[in-house]
């Protein structure tokens, strides 16, 4: 798992809503959940951007006390005036350059899809994928017509031993059913890509959804059910049959959730490696015919493979043996039918939002279809878009201004190291070295994805997603016993978001986010480093928190801390699980600190750390603009990327599923803990942003 700047980039996002983007890594930490990769943003609709070119004083409410409610001191006014659009489930400043982006691959689009006699190939295979998406009449009058082969195939098995290779095949159209099967670097020798197996199949976000027992998630599941019936009857199914079948592919589900690792536990990489060999996977679960399965997946020869979790792979053996194949099929069916919506007729797109965008998230209406159209090219033909967005976007200047702010930012944690109270220096050493090997990535990829023998027609876009899908399962497994590519990416140009890679030991910005308001061309320093390098900051300390820091500056899970300097750690790390803990979104629903531990720690590091990098930056210079002080203007630039009214409904679900704190936390659990705040805005103690007891690990 990388961990990202911005939502859930775990594995068990990647398959809700439609199944894109099938890259399966346990750690990447990110800077926001990836919210494009699951359902809630897949079905959330957006409205015109409002743009602001400059940093913006208009989005204060100047009558909260900045002591008293720090976000709401910085957001208050955006908040008012920026209420959640219909189509959407939250709306922030993320989401308004998201919409900005967007609007630009609508362009690139729109052009690509002209059919003139002279396209090259990549503006052809992007804009023939985005005609066909968009052509609505087209996708309607077809009917089930274009998904009849596959509902087919599954139709026809004829005993159980035919399961496994009707899963390999199901896998590379991208559709998520029962477990996941990929490829990544070996824990313990990142130099190694070998084979990975991971949890997977269920239609709810995660596990827990399966049983928790309160009124609103009993009711959630009754919605689920219903929508299952739904779509089994779209798919041509007999109302009593389809709510018989919705029945049973929700007890397969529950099944597999029973033997699936909960979050918090995933976040524990001991937790989730077991290397194994073949013939130990095997043993855990004869029912299941592997060889099959691995020959049908056509993937590379190999003998050790990562099961994250190897309870779930008896879960799998026992739910062969005890269900039937009709019941088997009918789980297959709903999953395909589930992963296919997006390009089928309406009835299938409006009631996949019915569940996905409205009861699970709280959105009220579905996106426009350019919208979706674009988020789907960039999800299955990225690198191809991405190189138009990037040629028309990002310039030179912008990735030399950003690597200066890196280094500065990267001077300062080294800075922070060396001057930590508690850490000894056989660590803060080790530390230092790890700092030392961080790479930095800015932008887009040097070498672009090569997506020529992806057949893109005009006229077929499930088939499109099929063969895109089936190009990107087989890169990914191709990587298998092949050196590792430290030049590629896990997002695509567009995306505004970031992440840390634990096993690269590298950072990683695409040029998405290098934009207002986290990068300006033409604001004071202060502005800059409150925004992206909080980000970087951020991203960086990932490196150093409970998760990151059990890998050492190769890459590799190893312990490098000395007992004492890790208790030390751990001391402090539980210092801000509790803090985190006792922030409530809404009722019966609070933060849980122990999921949001890491992406807390390197909020609260990535703050201190780009100040201290302002700082040294700007010297004595103390000259205030528009009344503000360079320290005032750092922290409202911070406060101010996390602008952002959420739904209750998704508020619910990402606390429950996203390691990232909702935004008024991320902004008010930082301050709470920097005396340099309270200074910057005369705090007396015993405020509420200057509480007596403050947490600080980094
Ligand atoms: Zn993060």
């Amino acid at each position: 798992m990388v961990p990202g700047l911005y939502g859930p980039k775990g594995l068990s996002h990647k398959r809700v809503g439609y199944s894109k983007n099938r890259e399966s890594t346990l750690f990447k930490f990110t800077l926001v959940a990836s919210l494009s990769l699951c359902a809630v943003i897949a079905q959330t609709p957006t409205r015109p951007a409002a743009t602001a070119a400059q940093f913006d004083l208009t989005a204060l409410d100047k009558s909260v006390d900045p002591c008293s409610d720090f976000f709401h001191y910085a957001c208050g006014t955006w908040l008012k005036t920026n209420p959640i659009p219909a189509d959407q489930a939250m709306w922030g400043r993320f989401s308004e350059l998201a919409e900005r982006n967007r609007e630009i691959l609508h362009q690139i689009l729109e052009d690509a899809s002209k059919p003139a006699a002279n396209r090259d190939a990549t503006t052809q295979k992007i804009g023939d994928y985005y005609a066909a998406c968009m052509d609505e009449k087209a996708i309607d009058a077809r009917g089930l017509a274009p998904l009849q082969p596959e509902l087919d195939r599954i139709r026809n098995l004829k005993d159980k031993s035919q399961i496994a290779e009707e899963i390999a095949h199901l896998h590379a159209i991208g559709v998520g059913v029962l477990f996941q099967f990929s490829s990544g670097q070996d824990f313990k020798d990142s130099n190694s890509v070998i084979a990975q197996f991971d949890q997977g199949g269920l239609g709810l976000p995660d596990r827990d959804y399966y049983f928790k027992t309160d009124e609103k998630s009993v009711a959630l599941r009754q919605k689920y059910l219903a929508h299952v019936q739904r779509m089994l009857e779209l798919a041509g199914e007999k109302p009593a049959q389809a709510k018989a079948d919705a029945a049973a592919a929700m007890r397969i589900e529950t099944a597999l959730a029973k033997g699936s690792l909960d979050l918090v536990s995933r976040r524990d990489p001991e937790k989730v490696y077991h290397k194994i060999s073949r013939q130990e996977l095997a043993a855990l679960s004869p029912a299941f015919r592997w060889n099959e399965y691995f020959t049908a997946a056509a993937a590379p020869a190999f003998e050790s493979i990562n099961v994250s979790y190897p309870d779930f792979v008896k879960a799998i053996d026992a739910g062969i043996k005890r269900t039937s194949l009709a019941k088997w099929k009918t789980y297959l069916t709903w999953q395909l039918v589930h992963s296919a919506a997006p390009f089928l007729p309406t009835p299938f797109t409006q009631e996949n939002f019915n569940f996905y965008g409205k009861a699970l998230s709280g959105t009220e209406e579905m996106r426009p279809r350019w919208k979706r159209c674009s988020d789907f090219t960039d999800q299955e033909l990225g690198e191809a878009l991405g190189r138009k967005y990037v040629d028309l976007t990002f310039g030179a200047e912008g990735k030399e201004r950003t690597l200066k702010m890196v280094e500065a930012i990267e001077k300062a944690l080294g800075q922070d190291i060396q001057q930590l109270s508690w850490m000894t220096p056989a660590t803060k050493a080790q530390a230092m070295i790890k700092l030392k090997a961080i790479t930095n990535k800015i932008g887009y990829p040097d070498h672009w994805r090569d997506y020529s023998s992806v057949v893109i027609r005009r006229d077929d876009p499930i088939g499109n997603s099929f063969r895109a899908s089936d190009f990107e399962f087989h890169r990914v497994l191709n990587k298998i016993g092949k050196p590792v590519d430290r030049e590629e990416w896990e997002m695509t140009p567009p995306t505004v978001n970031a992440y840390y890679d634990p096993q690269m030991n590298n950072i990683n910005f695409p040029a998405g986010i290098l934009q207002p308001p986290f990068f300006y061309k033409n604001v004071d320093d202060a502005v800059n480093f409150g925004a992206i390098g909080m980000v970087i900051g951020h991203e960086l300390t990932h490196g150093f928190d409970d998760q990151g820091r059990q890998f050492d500056a190769q890459g590799n899970l190893k312990d490098w801390w000395t007992p004492k300097d890790a208790e030390e750690f751990q001391q402090r790390a539980a210092c801000v699980e509790k803090e985190y803990s006792g922030f409530s979104v809404a009722p019966g629903a609070s933060v849980n600190g122990k999921l949001t531990l890491g992406e807390n720690t390197a909020d609260n590091g990535g703050v201190r750390i780009a100040l201290m990098a302002l700082l040294n930056t700007i010297g004595n210079d103390t000259a205030k603009i528009d009344g503000y002080t360079p320290e005032q203007r750092f922290f409202l630039s911070f406060g101010q990327i996390w602008c952002e009214n959420d739904r209750e409904e998704v508020l619910r679900m990402l606390v429950q599923t996203d390691p990232h704190t909702p935004p008024q936390f991320r902004v008010n659990g930082v301050v709470v803990n920097m005396p340099e705040f309270q200074k910057a805005f005369a705090c007396q103690p015993g405020q509420p942003m200057a509480p007596e007891h403050a947490c600080r690990v980094w």
